[in-house]
């Protein structure tokens, strides 16, 4: 079927001026290849040039790409009925098995979900239902944060560029310097619905708070009657070695949001919370609505990818071969210390920090067939998410290739190293 995109190298070719010309841009530049397919942990160009995938879509292939399992479960159900009514008329019996699976895995209470297809619209729901629940109008967030492009979550987004052409956003929200207690202890009041935080940031670079920043989170927005939603679309389903980056501290969170990994691939993203927080929901009745959240083909995907993390321990598989990785990656950083000056992550949510642009190294490591990727809030910093299947030898590989990029010099801007 999608073999003949294959064959004519003319067709391969028209695609990038068509992609350009058709779909709305928001990079300028050349497109970098025209994808031919995907499985495991390899991207294969539509010229037939593998890539081993660094970056799983940016932390969505967990369970790896086209996973069997997953394949198999898109088509049962795409057989048996995708879409059909989603304003709560009918039972999804697909949606149920899909949120009980989350919840397995969320504090006792945390075990209710809305289902939605992407992470700014967990976003928008999860401030929308702090905002009812609470009766307040503020948010406070996080310098470095991301939380998506919609004009709610982009209100609680850092970067005053892409807020600014946007405004008039969100009128009460405040930024504080991320992992700064005192500072959001100042900000934090009786006006504060919420407070929204990455645990460990994404886009921010991979950064982690010290131990006593979350638990202080929690501590002070419970005395303020305010609401602490943590959103895990990008360090949710095992990708910081448990299987969201809050548990790595002992805090119950009100919301979590998610997405990304979620849908095993698919459009898939959930608002978790509390029964009794969600009931704010109902009244009135139809306050929060989406017409493809918790598609059921998205919802079968996701399903069968929770179970492939749990049959093939990929949490704890993260948590492993992230110790490893970073521990390889220390290798090529030992000989290149002005080169690369810090290498952080949990689990396999990993990124190295160079002197110089991470975009360039990041260039250079996709020409010689690996992709990672850059971050949006931190220049230097190149974000290292393997799906969560990556073996040892893959791991190797990498560093190998790795290991002659910075030998290179290519992005590093310190002229003269100790190296
Ligand atoms: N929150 C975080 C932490 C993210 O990393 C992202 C995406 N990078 C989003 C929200 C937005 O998700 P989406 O692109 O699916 O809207």
């Amino acid at each position: 079927m999608s073999d003949s995109l294959l064959v004519e190298d003319a067709t391969i070719d028209s695609y990038r001026d068509r992609f350009v010309a058709r779909l709305s841009q928001t990079v300028p530049g050349r497109k970098e290849f025209v994808v031919g397919s995907a499985s495991g942990c390899t991207l294969t160009s539509a010229e037939g040039r593998e890539y081993l995938d660094m970056t799983s879509g940016i932390a969505v292939a967990n369970v790896g790409h086209t996973h069997p399992d997953v394949v198999a479960a898109i088509i049962d159900q795409a057989q048996r009925y995708s879409h059909v009514n989603v304003y709560g008329r009918f039972v999804i019996p697909e949606q149920v098995e899909v949120v009980e699976r989350i919840t397995s895995v969320t504090a006792p209470g945390l075990d209710v979900a809305y289902l939605t297809s992407s992470g700014a619209e967990s976003t928008e729901g999860a401030l929308k239902l702090a905002r009812k629940f609470t009766g307040r109008p503020k948010f406070v967030a996080f310098e470095r944060s991301y939380h998506g492009r919609t004009l709610g979550a982009l209100s609680v987004s850092w970067r005053e560029e892409w807020r600014a052409p946007f405004e008039p956003l969100l009128a009460e929200v405040e930024f504080v310097p991320f992992g700064d207690l005192a500072a959001a202890a100042a900000a934090i009041d009786e006006r504060t619905a919420a407070v929204i935080v990455e645990p460990i940031q994404g886009e921010g670079g991979i950064r982690i708070p010290t131990d006593d920043f979350l638990p202080g989170l929690r501590q002070l927005t419970t005395d303020a009657g305010a609401l602490l939603i943590v959103d895990e679309v990008q360090g949710g389903m095992g990708r910081s070695g448990r299987w969201f980056s809050h548990q790595h501290w002992d805090v119950v969170p009100d919301i979590i949001t998610m997405a990304k990994a979620l849908g095993g691939g698919l459009p898939l993203g959930a608002i978790v919370s509390t029964a009794e927080i969600f009931a704010t929901f109902v009244d009135p009745p139809l306050s929060h609505l989406t017409t493809m959240g918790g598609n059921p083909v998205a919802c079968a995907a996701g399903i069968a990818a929770f179970d492939v993390m749990v049959r093939d321990s990929l949490v704890e598989a993260s948590a492993q071969q992230g110790e490893y990785l970073r521990a390889r990656m220390g290798e090529v950083q030992r000989d290149y210390p002005e080169r690369i000056i810090d290498i952080r992550g949990r689990g396999l949510w990993c990124a190295f920090e160079v002197a110089g642009d991470g975009n360039l190294v990041a260039r250079e490591l996709q020409e010689r067939g690996v992709l990672v990727g850059s971050v949006l809030n931190s220049a230097g910093t190149v974000r290292v998410t393997p799906p969560l299947i990556i073996t040892k030898e893959q791991i190797d590989r990498f560093v190998a290739v790795l290991r002659e990029v910075i030998e290179t010099g290519i992005g590093i801007d310190v002229a003269e190293d100790a190296s």
